[in-house]
């Protein structure tokens, strides 16, 4: 059964216990690993170069900001610290684990690239237990621990950004804590694929998976949003579920994903699968372009807004009394707009009688070389909905269909398909 790898972050004040608890963690369970850090600052006592951390110098460390090397980076009491992330993102996929043992600022900023992080803040019963233990470590100057408790007090202003909340006080039960969060994460649907378990129950469905290992897919998901003013926007109801168990299926079929989201209200991917966040109609076409290269598969499953306001106003419109009206013009079309050397998949969400035949006017249209026709019009399923259900139709006039079932189940009967049909 394949499984993704869980991202956790545990962060927390100085001496509140992270690295006792990490490296707990990760002496308990199998396929559970540290990542090392690069840093600016010097070795201390008997620190091991790649094995405590990477020591770069200054210069390095900004040359590998600016190549996006790092997952997150943070400047913490006065020097540079940074994640590798294509490290992070090749363990997750390999199955493994990856505990971070990083500050607070850093811990908010792997959340953004990587929704599915469980974050954990440790902290021990008040701030005199924690100076104690600052001043029990023996490692510190007093200048340097007085320090360390000033920054103790904006990061636990930082805690609702968190998931877990871990009172460090008798060790025993800090570690056996921990122990249940790193259990219970492992433990999510989200991130184990479809269980073998699961897959004797219909076995067909699933065959085709094995021809996208190696491949590079890249997948469009949620809405996009077309600025009006600063505040509001027209968008629509796609909730980017689909986009988002499409990454998965082909991240368990053994490819490494791209996936580029829209404003969604589901948007955690396994850590394995690079998350590209972008907003309007106009930026997922940037975005796409510049990662086509090199892909072999591109899913357009996002729901692109068709209109955008021709211009943006600056701040918030103010309420004036009566009608007002909003000039739209047609976005460009981003699935036509691409071009490479790569199979595409469109989805169409229609209504009424002609729906496949709209589906297959669109897929001629858009070049695409299969389209997934969903119902628009059907009880339970489509939009804002975990169900779904349609048929992959082909430029020949062949169709594999795709039985209802979750969202889930349906993105991996796709993935199936397109892999029995273009391998
Ligand atoms: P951090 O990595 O957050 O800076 P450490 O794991 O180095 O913190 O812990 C700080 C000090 O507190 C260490 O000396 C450690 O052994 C001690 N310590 C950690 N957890 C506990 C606990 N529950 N009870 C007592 N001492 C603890
Ligand atoms: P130290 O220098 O004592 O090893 O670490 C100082 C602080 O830097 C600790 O709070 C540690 O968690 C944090 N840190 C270590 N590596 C990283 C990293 O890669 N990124 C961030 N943001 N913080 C880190």
């Amino acid at each position: 059964m394949f499984s993704s790898g869980t991202l956790m972050v545990i962060a927390g004040p100085s001496g509140a216990g992270k690295t006792t608890l990490a490296h707990h963690l990760v002496d308990t369970f199998d396929r559970a690993t540290f990542s090392v850090s690069a840093t600016t600052r010097a070795p201390r006592g008997e620190e091991a170069d790649g094995e405590d951390y990477f020591f770069i110098s200054h210069d390095e460390f900004a040359q590998k900001v600016e190549d996006s090397f790092f997952l997150e980076w943070a400047e913490v009491h006065g020097n540079r610290y940074g994640t590798p992330g294509k490290w992070v993102r090749e363990k997750l996929a390999s199955g493994y684990s990856v505990v971070l043992d990083i500050d607070v600022q850093g811990a908010i900023q792997v959340k953004k690239s990587v929704p599915s992080a469980v974050l954990v803040f440790v902290l021990p019963r008040g701030r005199n237990v924690l100076l104690k233990r600052l001043r029990g470590r023996n490692t510190d100057s007093e200048k340097t621990i007085e320090g360390r408790m000033e920054a103790a007090d904006w990061e636990v202003s930082r805690l609702g950004a968190f998931d877990y909340f871990i009172q460090n006080c008798g060790l025993e039960q800090s570690q056996h804590d921990i122990e249940t969060i790193f259990t219970a994460e492992r433990m999510k649907l989200s991130g184990m694929g479809w269980p073998d378990a699961a897959i004797e129950f219909v076995p067909e469905k699933f065959t085709g998976l094995e021809n996208w290992k190696g491949k590079q897919v890249l997948v469009s998901s949620g809405p996009t949003r077309e600025m009006i003013d600063d505040v509001r926007f027209i968008s629509n109801r796609s909730s980017g579920l689909m986009g988002v168990s499409l990454a998965e299926a082909f991240l368990a079929a053994g490819a490494e994903v791209t996936l580029v989201s829209g404003p969604a209200a589901v948007m955690n991917p396994p850590g394995a699968v690079e998350l590209v966040r972008v907003q309007s109609a106009a930026d997922m076409k940037r975005a796409l372009q510049e990662r086509c290269r090199g892909t072999d598969l591109l899913v357009m499953a996002a729901a692109v807004s068709d209109y955008a306001p021709e211009t943006r106003l600056s701040g918030k419109l103010k309420r004036s009394e009566g009608k007002m009206s909003i000039a739209l013009s047609s976005t460009e079309d981003v699935l036509a707009s691409m071009k490479g050397n790569f199979r595409t998949l469109a989805f169409a969400l229609e209504y009424g009688d002609e729906a496949r035949g709209r589906a297959e006017a669109k897929m001629e249209r858009k070049g695409a070389d299969a389209v997934f026709l969903n119902r628009g019009d059907l009880p339970g399923q489509g939009m804002e909905s975990s169900v779904n259900a349609g048929s992959v139709l082909f430029p020949d006039g062949s169709e594999i269909i795709v039985p209802a079932g979750s969202k889930k189940f349906v993105a991996f009967c796709i993935a199936a398909a397109l892999g029995r049909r273009f391998s």
